[in-house]
């Protein structure tokens, strides 16, 4: 039997790239796509995977990755992330779009263009990484909250759309990850940054690609609707016991 191919999107970094490791690891040959070409070649030679560099916001791009992919049994549509943390009446729309651009419409073409292979391989397996702010609301999150809350929709009507077709699909909703989430998210600001996770244990990128793995490994017959996962630290969107 051939080995089966995952695309996980977003691989250049934090959940992603620890994603492609793992599914290497469990018997995948990992695409790993992004849009900084060092980070997807130099992890794509360490675990024997395929580098397509893509951005998930280019139609062109998209395109290219499913002619670059040909086959392939699971999508982790990975890419995405928050930008600002700013009240709705402070917001700057160009950082809604960029936010709607990567973590709804990108999962939208990506699951678009590569549905037809996943269907072919006889049992298809799509991921959606969204958030527990896909699910609770908390200020100055309303342009990652509508996003997220989005991506969240998108996995039902996919779960209703693609009934009685060799598909699954399943949402993946993490807490606090430490990641270059917040590195992002604050434009850089490292300090910033780094008090996200300060006084408390957030989850690794490992702990999210461990339940990735799992979803995506079960029998066929079994779809994983959702697993929200969450630092022991951390009860909802914005509430956390910090120590220190
Ligand atoms: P990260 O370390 O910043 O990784 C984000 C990844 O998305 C990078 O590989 C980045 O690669 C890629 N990406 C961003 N825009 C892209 C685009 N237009 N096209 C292709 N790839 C793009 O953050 P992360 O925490 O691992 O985030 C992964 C996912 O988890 C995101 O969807 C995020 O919303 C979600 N999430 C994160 C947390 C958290 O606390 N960290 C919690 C819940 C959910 P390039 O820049 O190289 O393109």
């Amino acid at each position: 039997m051939s080995t089966p191919v995952a695309v996980v999107t977003g691989a250049s970094s934090g959940i992603g790239a620890a994603t492609a490791r793992r599914l290497a690891a469990d018997g995948f040959e990992v695409v790993c796509a992004a849009r900084r070409r060092d980070r997807v070649e130099a992890l794509a030679a360490q675990i024997g995977g395929r580098a397509v560099v893509c951005d998930v916001t280019d139609q062109a791009s998209v395109d290219a990755l499913a002619d670059a992919v040909g086959g392939c049994a699971v999508l982790v549509n990975n890419a995405g992330g928050a930008v600002g943390l700013d009240r709705v009446e402070d917001a700057d729309p160009a950082r809604w779009q960029a936010m709607y651009d990567t973590n709804v419409a990108g999962v939208m073409r990506v699951t678009k263009a590569l549905l037809p292979a996943l269907e072919a391989s006889g049992d298809g397996r799509i991921v959606v990484v969204g958030s527990v702010a896909g699910h609770e609301a908390y200020v100055g999150g309303a342009g990652y909250n509508a996003a997220k809350f989005a991506a969240a929709a998108m996995v039902k009507v996919l779960r209703l759309e693609l009934l009685g077709r060799p598909l699954r699909v399943t949402e993946v909703a993490p807490g606090m990850v430490e990641t270059e989430f917040s590195l992002v998210r604050f434009d850089g600001d490292a300090e910033r940054a780094a008090a996200v996770y300060r006084g408390l244990t957030p989850l690794s990128a490992d702990d999210v690609a461990d339940c990735i793995a799992w979803a995506v490994t079960r029998p066929a017959h079994v779809n994983i609707d959702r697993i929200d996962v969450m630092p022991r630290a951390q009860a909802s969107a914005a509430v956390a016991h910090r120590t220190g």
